[in-house]
């Protein structure tokens, strides 16, 4: 048993997050105690600790805080090195020219030996205690990272990153469609809850992960709809990309509408991949399917995603960065999908989790006439945790800290960037204690970097970081 005492803040319950505000539990004096399970046994204010608990090891990070772990629900690992990759234009350029060619470097073992190890650090440093990964398309490198992740310590989500069809830059990462399958399925044989063998306590977990409908074939979207069928009761989860650019007539949704004759791209991951958007297969969507991106989406889309428990990774530095556009907050969150957050690195250029929530900031409150919004630090922090936990389907075990969560928290030390105890220290803030409490969380989550995260648990486990 331990103790950690610090300012304590998360999101209590299971919110929506429209009603994240009213969850917020911010206590500058709290207490964590965490068993030797890694369950937290207690959360609260350090003076109502309960008395058989007083005796615990108690280690003091005042005045730091305490946080869930941020979860990242769409991260590249094969562009471990790509991020900041010039020459490319918008997303199918930037494929073809920079990400196509970075990925095929993965086919060397070393080269990705090395990847894997440098992708934890990062994601370490960064405080990403769960992730989903959108993984390489060579098992030796996939083998490599979930090797590296558990010797780590982490929670991952990962699959090979599927392709059948593509331009001459992606020959390397391009199999047949029985290899697709056969690749696909091996991997959730062989890491699918390899390190516990039950889903339920599993940190390590496997996807079907298309890179997206423009990689594949009506053949290869059939033959996924059986497989992901056939292991929907393991706890399998579906990754991919959906409605990133919309570049009329070149890009990626006008292209995969006219690849696959079909009314909406959404139908091409609902079975619906055939002409006319006729049904031709299983649905790849459910409470572990995860979309990244979902910038120009339908009304009926998004319905379809919310009736399905479809989750989206909201993606904002990448697409500012490939000049994708920016998703429309307000309409999004009407259609109750759950909305959580991804780097997309490297389509992002950024692996903190609180630098997107920054942007995710900034280019909703940049959208144009009554569409523009000025987020709650709430609805940041809810993308950031509760809603990563929620579409990995991960509720009950983290995303917050309440008693009964595995504990997934960090330690954040402002004295470890000094804008950050700049920001904490002499801020200003209102004199009403509710407004102020947000203002300390805005400028916590904006202003926080990597060397402020000063340590990292996952299940109770402190993770080496430095
Ligand atoms: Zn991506």
């Amino acid at each position: 048993m331990q103790v950690h005492r610090g300012h304590l803040i998360h999101l209590t319950g299971k919110p929506t997050v429209s009603d994240s505000p009213q969850a917020l539990i911010s206590l500058p004096d709290g207490a964590l105690a965490v068993d030797d399970s890694g369950r937290i046994v207690f959360s609260g204010a350090f003076d109502d600790l309960p008395a058989e608990l007083s005796s615990a090891e108690t280690v003091d990070h005042r005045p730091g805080f305490l946080l869930p772990g941020f979860i990242d629900t769409h991260v590249h690992f094969p562009q471990t090195y790509s991020g900041d990759a010039y020459g490319g234009g918008q997303l199918l350029e930037w494929l073809n020219s920079c990400i196509f060619p970075s990925e095929s470097r993965f086919a060397d073992t070393d080269f990705a030996a090395t990847a894997a190890a440098d992708f934890c650090d990062r994601r370490i440093r960064a405080g990403t205690t769960a992730a989903v990964v959108f993984g390489s398309a060579f098992p030796h490198a996939q083998d490599a990272l979930f090797t590296e992740t558990r010797r780590r310590g982490l929670r991952i989500v990962s699959g090979r990153g599927i392709q059948t069809v593509g331009p001459d830059s992606a020959t390397a990462l391009i199999t047949s469609e029985d290899d697709a399958i056969r690749l696909t399925r091996e991997e959730i044989d062989k890491w699918h809850a390899a390190d516990t063998g039950d889903p339920a306590t599993a940190l390590l977990h496997v996807a079907v992960v298309p890179r997206f409908s423009l990689s594949v074939t009506r053949q290869t979207l059939e033959k996924l709809g059986e497989l992901y069928e056939s292991v929907r009761d393991r706890g399998v989860y579906f990754h991919t990309h959906l409605n990133e650019n919309n570049r009329p007539g070149t890009g990626e949704v006008d292209t995969t509408k006219a690849v696959y004759e079909v009314d909406s791209y959404l139908d091409t991951y609902d079975g619906k991949f055939l002409a006319g958007s006729k049904v031709g297969g299983r649905s790849l969507l459910g409470p572990r399917s995860i979309l990244a991106h979902c910038v120009h989406c339908t009304d009926a889309e998004l319905a379809r995603m919310a009736e399905t428990g479809t989750s989206i990774s909201h993606c904002p530095t990448s697409q500012q960065f490939l000049g994708s556009g920016t998703m429309p907050w307000k309409r999004t969150v009407a259609s109750g999908v759950n909305i959580s957050i991804g780097t997309d690195f490297g389509g992002g250029d950024e692996w903190l989790i609180p630098q997107v929530l920054a942007d995710s900031f900034k280019v909703h409150i940049s959208e144009a006439g009554d569409a523009g919004v000025s987020l709650h630090p709430a609805e940041l922090l809810f993308m950031g945790t509760v809603g990563g936990a929620r579409a990995l389907d991960m509720e009950d075990r983290i995303g917050n800290l309440d008693a009964g969560r595995e504990a997934d928290f960090l330690v954040i030390d402002p004295a470890g960037w000094s804008p950050l105890s700049g920001a904490i220290d002499r801020g200003t803030r209102s004199s009403e204690p509710d407004l102020a409490t947000h203002q300390t969380l805005f400028a916590l989550l904006m202003s926080v970097r990597e060397p402020a995260i000063s340590q990292v648990y996952v299940q109770g486990r402190r993770i080496d970081n430095r």
